[in-house]
C-alpha cells in the first residue's frame, strides 16, 4: 500500500510520461495502417506479432500470444435488388457470419421492430424479406440489439433479413450475425432503405418483390489473444486484468473501435510498468482478437484460464476509450465496488460515474458471466448518439485525438495503480446462477434469449 505522499509522486510521474508521450497515437496509427484486423485477415496477424514487440518493449512479463480456433468469415459478394413492380438494384453490405443463399420475396418493413410490432405481425412476416429500422424507441428504456431483432425476425419465420441503419449519411453498417445463419441479413443505408420502402407505398398492390444474394465463407480459423503482465509486489497472487479488443470489422480500419481502446489498454500497461515494484497486484494486459463476431478472444482467453480465473479481483474492459466525452467505470453486476470508485475519483481529483449496469456487448461480458468482477470504460454523455461512425467505413485515422488518447491511457493507469493496491477488496466472483438473476432482474432477459450465453 502507497501511502499519500508516494501516490501523489505515483501520479505526477504517470502524469508527466502519459501527457508528453505520442506512443497511444502511435499505436492507433500504426494499427490503421495494416488494415482493418479482422479476424482471418492478414493485418490481424500483423497487428499480433506488432504488439507482441511493443508489450516486449514496454518490460511487461510473460509476453506471448496464445493460439485458439474458432468459426471465422470472410467476406463474399451480397447484392439486393428490387424485382418488381420495378427493378432497381441497392447497395448492401453482407452481415458477417451468413453464408450463402439467393433468396426472393415479398417485402415486409416491420418499422422499428420491438417485441409487440413482432407479435402483432408475425403473420405478415412469415415466407417474406423483412426490413428493420436499427433505430431503438427512446419510450422502451432499452436498446433492441440487432441480434435480437434478427432473432424474432427468424422465429416469425423471415426468409431474410435487411438492417436498416439508423442515421442518415448513405453510410452502410455492418455487425457480426449468428454462425451458421439460417438465413441472409444485409445492411442498407438509411436513405436507400428508406428509398425501398417507400416503392412498396408506390406499387399498385403495395408490394414490392426484392432478391438477396450473398456468397461468403464460413471456416475454422486461428487466432491469437495477446498477453503480457506486471508483476505485483506484496499481493501478486492476486490479478487485475486490463483488455480491449484490437480488431475492427473488416470494412474500415476501425481506428476508434477499437484499435484506440486496444492503444489506451497498452499504453496505460506501459505507464504502470514503470511503477513496477509499487502495485501490490499482479496487472495482466490483454488484446483479444474477434470481438466484432461474437467476443471470441475473451471467450476462449476465460476457457483457456479456467484455473486461475478464482486469483482474477477485477477486470477492466476498454471498448472506445479514447474518444473522448465524459467517462464512467460501469461495474455490471458489482455495484458493492461503486463506493471503491467514487473514492478513487475523489483521491484522483478526477470526476468520473461509478454505476452498476450490465452490458453484454462487449468483453467484459465473458468475464462477467464467469462471475469475476468486472466493469467496462465507457463514454458516458446524458444522450445517446447511437453508434455514429462505428460500424462504417467512416471509422478512420482522422477521428482519433492524440491528446484524448494520453488523457485516457493517464486517467486508466492512474485508476488501475489504486486497484492495484486497495485492500481490503469488496467484491468476490460470483457463482452462474447469481449473474444470471441480476441480469434478468435488470430486464436483461429478451436479450439473454437471443444472444450466445456461454
Ligand atoms: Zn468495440
Amino acid at each position: 500500500m502507497l501511502d499519500a505522499k508516494e501516490m501523489t509522486a505515483l501520479d505526477r510521474d504517470i502524469l508527466a510520461h502519459g501527457l508528453l508521450s505520442d506512443e497511444a497515437y502511435t499505436l492507433v496509427e500504426a494499427m490503421s495502417d495494416m488494415g482493418s484486423r479482422f479476424g482471418g485477415t492478414a493485418s490481424e496477424r500483423e497487428a499480433v506479432d506488432y504488439m507482441l514487440g511493443k508489450m516486449t518493449e514496454y518490460g511487461f512479463e510473460n509476453v506471448r500470444k496464445e493460439e485458439f480456433t474458432y468459426t471465422g468469415w470472410i467476406r463474399g459478394a451480397a447484392s439486393l435488388q428490387a424485382t418488381q413492380p420495378v427493378k432497381q438494384d441497392f447497395n448492401v453490405l453482407g452481415l458477417p457470419h451468413c453464408g450463402s443463399y439467393s433468396v426472393e420475396g415479398e417485402l415486409y418493413y416491420i418499422g422499428l421492430g420491438t417485441p409487440a410490432e413482432w407479435e402483432a405481425h408475425a403473420d405478415e412476416v412469415k415466407g417474406k424479406i423483412v426490413i428493420v429500422d436499427a433505430k431503438s424507441p427512446l419510450w422502451l428504456r432499452r436498446g433492441i440489439h440487432r441480434l435480437e431483432k434478427y432473432g424474432r425476425a427468424l422465429e416469425a419465420g423471415a426468409i431474410g433479413f435487411i438492417w436498416m441503419r439508423d442515421q442518415g449519411g448513405f453510410l452502410v453498417e455492418t455487425g457480426g450475425m449468428r454462425v451458421g445463419s439460417p438465413i441472409p441479413a444485409v445492411g442498407i443505408s438509411r436513405e436507400e432503405g428508406m428509398a425501398l420502402i417507400r416503392l412498396a407505398k408506390q406499387a399498385p398492390d403495395g408490394k414490392v418483390r426484392v432478391k438477396i444474394e450473398m456468397e461468403n465463407t464460413v471456416k475454422e480459423l486461428p487466432s491469437w489473444n495477446v498477453m503480457g503482465d506486471i508483476p505485483g509486489t506484496t499481493m501478486d497472487d492476486r490479478m487485475l486484468v486490463i483488455g480491449a479488443h484490437f480488431d475492427s470489422h473488416d470494412i474500415a480500419p476501425g481506428s476508434m473501435d477499437d484499435a484506440s481502446g486496444a492503444a489506451v489498454t497498452m499504453e496505460a500497461g506501459r505507464l504502470l510498468a514503470q511503477q513496477r515494484g509499487k502495485l501490490a497486484r499482479t496487472t495482466r494486459i490483454i488484446c483479444f482478437p474477434v470481438e466484432e463476431i461474437g467476443l471470441l478472444g475473451s471467450r476462449n482467453y476465460l476457457r483457456m484460464h479456467k484455473s486461475e480465473l478464482d486469483s482474477v479481483d477485477f477486470m477492466l474492459n476498454l471498448d472506445g476509450a479514447g474518444r473522448g466525452g465524459e467517462k464512467g467505470v460501469i461495474l455490471q453486476a458489482w455495484p458493492e465496488l461503486i463506493p471503491v470508485f467514487k473514492s478513487i475519483s475523489e483521491n484522483m481529483k478526477w470526476p468520473f460515474v461509478s454505476d452498476a449496469v450490465f452490458g453484454m456487448h462487449s468483453d467484459m461480458f465473458p468475464f462477467s458471466l464467469e462471475g469475476i468482477p468486472s466493469a467496462n470504460l465507457q463514454t458516458v454523455e446524458s444522450v445517446s448518439t447511437g453508434r455514429n461512425w462505428g460500424h462504417t467505413i467512416c471509422d478512420t485515422l482522422d477521428k482519433v485525438s492524440a491528446h484524448t488518447l494520453r488523457l485516457d491511457s493517464t486517467f486508466v493507469a492512474r485508476l488501475m495503480a489504486r486497484v492495484a493496491n486497495w485492500q481490503p477488496w469488496p467484491a468476490q466472483r460470483k457463482g452462474r446462477d447469481e449473474i444470471e438473476t441480476i441480469m434478468r432482474e435488470s430486464g436483461l432477459a429478451p436479450e439473454m434469449r437471443y444472444a450466445k450465453m456461454d
